[in-house]
């Protein structure tokens, strides 16, 4: 904003070599930054590291005035905001951290046209001091980052972000950007709508990170599996597990670190100069892995993580995409590592059945895990999947990048597996009027005399048994793939078995279930390059 507008692009070249080093634009960032310098709206859909910032930052550098730019993420403000002092902007924030005194400086700074870029928190922007504060001054443009937050279908709602609606109707001469890295169909229109924007124009970069190996295997020993993956192919590198509890993040952070691999953990229950520091060291050093809940990672911008790894599954697909897009945002081979099992089917299903959200809330949550599940269970590039389920065509039918596609998974018929196991539970429904759990089922068919079998009599059951040809292991990838498919369903707090209305189409041999085989070996770089 120090610089008069002479020619609108070539100043914005000539902003992006001067101030930021850069040789030239990426994609989409020249179209956007034409668009908006000139006055327009945008809504910008790029991928994690595709370079959204300079979307808004090279824009309110170009035009008069200040951009006042709404971020939800008010942990890395300080830190933006130092970023672009250090290369010369005349960048602030005003946040809650900050006291009174320091807030007076950045607002006396903005009144006098000294800011070029203005960091705030959604929730700021409601109150009439800064509503009052904004109006008194110049304004370049609104950058509505993370604007995913608007929406409630998405996986990240913030109420916050709804009264965001109001800047275009306060200041209709002011362009605005929504900028964001989740992009299905459903999230893009309810932002557009919420964010008042019908006349913007929309800015698509393509979601594909090549440089991510995209692998699922199957759960057995999560930690140890873990521990292999990373001693085999990241040793020494900087990379992120998630768990879904606190608990489990503090027992991996731990596991690893006795076994040599520094590790630190991360989640909502440390305080914040504990979390504070864990961040810090992990932008700062090379090799550290933060195990953490999906607190950690929003707004982080590390180039250098080598591998993104999940122990536990996540609650959708555009959850999966912004996690393991953390990884490789400096284009160099990645690894998105997961491991997925039954009992992760089993809790997210009782997560969503115990939430207190409404029928509409849970349905969505179901839709949402089901998509999750059919990227998992899937016999299909895994790539393929996920830019398909953004709504965009893969370059190739197989990207030869993920395990699927490494390894193709062999699938089977599994009618007369799924039939067992349903008859199993209807016998045990319909002639003792008793649900189990799947340790229990699979402890019948395949014959064992435990002693949870014994005291119920489960060995005189006609089923009992009847499962001998299928191994433990393999009654189980059958029975996860049956909750997958809907065939079979959870209920209560204990992950009962009960069956769905579409398993009666399954046990009256109206239909085929194909099965993905379970692998009898994950999948690793090296097996995969000598195959
Ligand atoms: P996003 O917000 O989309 O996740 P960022 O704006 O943080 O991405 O940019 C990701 C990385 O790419 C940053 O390190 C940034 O400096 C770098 N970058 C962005 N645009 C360019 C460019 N035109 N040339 C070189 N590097 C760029
Ligand atoms: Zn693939």
């Amino acid at each position: 904003a120090h610089t008069p507008v002479a020619h609108g692009d070539s100043e914005a070249l000539a902003t992006l070599h001067r101030v930021f080093g850069y040789d030239s634009f990426r994609g989409e960032q020249e179209a956007v930054i034409e668009h908006v310098v000139a006055g327009g709206d945008a809504v910008v859909l790029m991928p994690t590291g595709g370079g959204k910032s300079l979307c808004y930052q090279i824009p309110s550098l170009v035009r008069p005035g200040t951009g006042i730019v709404v971020s939800p993420l008010i942990a890395l403000m300080q830190d933006q905001v130092d970023a672009l002092r250090a290369l010369g902007v005349r960048a602030g924030f005003m946040n809650s951290t900050q006291d009174f005194d320091e807030r007076r400086v950045v607002e006396a700074e903005f009144l006098a046209g000294e800011l070029d870029l203005l960091y705030l928190a959604p929730e700021r922007l409601r109150l009439d001091s800064t509503l009052d504060l904004l109006s008194r001054g110049k304004i370049a443009l609104f950058a509505i980052d993370e604007a995913h937050c608007v929406s409630q279908w998405g996986h990240d709602f913030r109420p916050d972000y709804l009264a965001l609606s109001l800047l275009g109707e306060r200041w209709p001469d002011v362009p605005r950007v929504a900028l964001t890295a989740t992009a299905t169909r459903a999230t893009h229109e309810e932002l557009t709508q919420r964010l008042h924007m019908p006349t913007a124009r929309h800015f698509v970069a393509s979601f594909d990170r090549p440089n991510i190996q995209y692998r699922i295997v199957p759960k057995a020993d999560p930690k140890k599996q873990l521990l292999a993956f990373l001693r085999e192919e990241h040793a020494g590198d900087a990379g992120i597990v998630y768990c879904l509890s606190r608990k489990s993040v503090e027992a991996t952070a731990d596991f690893l670190t006795r076994n040599g691999i520094e590790a630190v953990p991360y989640h909502a229950g440390l305080d914040a100069g504990t979390r504070a520091a864990h961040q810090s060291r992990f932008l700062r050093e090379e090799g550290l892995v933060v195990v953490a809940t999906i607190a950690f990672g929003m707004g982080i911008d590390k180039p250098d993580v080598r591998f993104v790894a999940h122990l536990d599954l996540p609650k959708s697909v555009e959850g999966y995409y912004q996690e393991t897009g953390r990884a490789g945002r400096d284009g160099l081979p990645s690894t998105a590592w997961m491991a997925y099992g039954l009992n992760d089917v089993i809790q997210q299903r009782k997560l969503i059945q115990s939430s207190e959200g409404d029928e509409a809330f849970r349905r969505r949550a179901a839709a949402h895990l089901d998509a999750m599940l059919a990227l998992c269970e899937s016999a299909r590039c895994r790539r393929g999947q996920l830019l398909a389920y953004f709504g965009q065509d893969p370059d190739a039918a197989d990207c030869g990048n993920c395990d699927t596609c490494l390894t193709p998974p062999e699938t089977w018929d599994g009618t007369v597996a799924a039939q067992k196991v349903l008859s199993t539970v209807v016998r045990l429904q319909r002639e003792r009027g008793q649900k189990f759990g799947a340790v229990q089922i699979v402890d019948i068919l395949m014959g064992k005399r435990t002693a949870k079998v014994i005291q119920f009599d489960h060995d005189q059951l006609s089923v009992f048994g009847i499962g001998e040809d299928l191994t433990e292991g393999e009654w189980r990838g059958v029975v996860r793939q049956l909750l997958a498919q809907g065939l079979l369903a959870v209920e209560g707090d204990y992950g009962t078995l009960v069956l769905t209305e579409a398993s009666g189409s399954v046990l009256r041999r109206e239909r085929e279930v194909p099965l993905r085989k379970e692998p009898k070996k994950a999948v690793t770089s090296r097996s995969a390059s000598s195959a």
